[in-house]
C-alpha cells in the first residue's frame, strides 16, 4: 500500500474570530508569516524536486480555520494549490471549524480539487466547548460533519484530550460521538498548556489541572483502539514533536513520541489480559511494531519482569498493521 504524504502550508491564526482556550497556531505550528501563492508554490516545487509520489501526496493547509479567511485570500491559495493538483499531486486538503462551513464555501473547494476536510470538532460536550471559548456546539459539528461528507470530500475529525473542565468520560464520550459521525480519519491531540494562552492562565492559577500524562497515556491507547476498531484511520496522535512547542509549553500532555507510549501501551494491555496467571509467554508481533511491543527502553519487558513474568516478543515479517499472536506452547 502507498504512504500518503502532505505538503503542509500552515495559516496560522487566520480565519479565528477569537482565541480558543488552549489555541496558539504560531507556535504550534511554528509558523510566524502569512503564507501567499507564491509559498504555495514554492512548497510544492520542493516536494515535486525531492521526488515526491504526487499522486499519494496532498497539498495540505492546516493552522487556522480556512474556510473563514477573507474570500480574496483563500482563492489565492487555492488557485496556487489546484496549480500542482493538476501537475499531479493528489489534491488538497484543508482544515477548519464546524461552524466555518456551509454548501456555497464546500463548493467553492469542490471546484478548486479540495479532497479532504477536517474539523475541528475538540469535544462533543457542549459544556467543555463552551468553558474552552471555542465558539461553537456540538450540533455544528454534527451538521458540517454531515455536510462535507455530502459533498463526496474524505471526512476527518480532530478531538483534544483532557481540555478545561472534561475528564476521561467525557473524551470517551467525544471519541463515542465522533466515531458514530463516520469519519474517514481522526486526529487525536491531547492538550498542551500553552504560554500567553488562556489556559496558561487557568494553569498558572491552579484552576486547571491536567491530566496526569501517564494516564492520558493509557486514555489515548484506549481511544486509539476505539477508532481502529470502528475502521477509522489515527492519522495523528498527539502534537508532532517541537522545539517550538517545547520552549513555550507552561506543561500538559506532551511527548515528543506521544503516539508511540500509547501504542505500547496497548501492546502491554493486550499481553496482560492474555497471560492471566501464567509466568511464561511468548508473542509475536508485525516486525514493523516490535519496538512498540517492547516499549521504549523495553520497558514493557521489565513491567512484566517486575511482575514476576518472562515475556518474550517474536518479530514477524508475515504479520502487518497491529497485532499480536500469543505462541500456543506457552498456554
Ligand atoms: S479556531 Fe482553531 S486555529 Fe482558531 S483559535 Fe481556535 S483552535 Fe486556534
Amino acid at each position: 500500500m502507498n504512504r500518503r504524504a502532505s505538503v503542509a502550508v500552515f495559516v496560522p491564526h487566520i480565519g479565528c474570530t477569537h482565541r480558543c482556550s488552549f489555541c496558539d497556531q504560531r507556535t504550534i505550528t511554528g509558523s510566524q508569516s502569512v503564507p501567499h501563492a507564491k509559498d504555495v508554490a514554492y512548497a510544492c516545487e520542493r516536494a515535486i524536486e525531492c521526488g515526491a509520489d504526487l499522486k499519494n501526496t496532498e497539498i495540505a493547509f492546516f493552522g487556522g480555520s480556512f474556510t473563514a479567511v477573507p474570500r480574496e485570500y483563500m482563492l489565492e491559495l487555492l488557485e496556487a494549490a489546484e496549480r500542482y493538483v493538476k501537475k499531479g499531486f493528489r489534491g488538497i486538503r484543508l482544515s477548519t471549524r464546524p461552524d466555518a462551513v456551509d454548501g456555497e464555501v464546500l463548493g467553492i473547494l469542490r471546484d478548486f480539487g479540495v479532497t479532504s476536510v477536517e474539523l475541528g470538532a475538540q469535544t462533543m460536550s457542549d459544556e467543555v466547548l463552551r468553558l474552552n471559548e471555542r465558539g461553537h456546539t456540538s450540533e455544528d459539528v454534527v451538521k458540517a460533519s454531515e455536510l462535507v461528507k455530502s459533498y463526496g470530500f474524505t471526512l476527518g475529525l480532530q478531538m483534544m484530550v483532557g481540555l478545561y473542565g472534561s475528564s476521561p468520560e467525557k473524551d470517551i464520550y467525544t471519541a463515542e460521538r465522533i466515531i458514530g459521525l463516520e469519519p474517514s480519519e481522526a486526529r487525536i491531540y491531547p492538550t498542551v498548556i500553552l504560554k500567553n494562552t488562556r489556559l496558561g492562565e487557568l494553569f498558572l492559577s491552579g484552576e486547571y489541572r491536567p491530566y496526569a500524562i501517564n494516564d492520558a497515556v493509557a486514555l489515548c491507547a484506549r481511544l486509539l483502539d476505539m477508532f481502529e476498531s470502528a475502521g477509522i484511520s489515527v492519522i495523528k496522535l498527539g502534537l508532532h514533536s517541537s522545539t517550538d512547542v517545547e520552549k513555550d509549553m507552561l506543561g500538559g500532555l506532551y511527548h515528543p513520541a506521544f503516539r508511540e507510549l500509547c501504542e505500547s501501551f496497548r501492546y502491554r494491555s493486550e499481553m496482560e489480559c492474555q497471560i492471566g496467571a501464567d509466568k511464561y509467554a511468548t508473542f509475536t508481533v508485525p516486525s514493523r511494531e516490535l519496538s512498540k511491543a517492547l516499549g521504549q527502553k523495553k520497558s514493557n519487558i521489565e513491567y512484566f519482569r517486575s511482575k514476576g513474568v518472562e515475556v518474550r516478543i517474536i518479530p514477524d515479517p508475515l504479520l502487518s498493521g497491529h497485532h499480536i499472536n500469543r505462541q500456543t506452547e506457552d498456554n
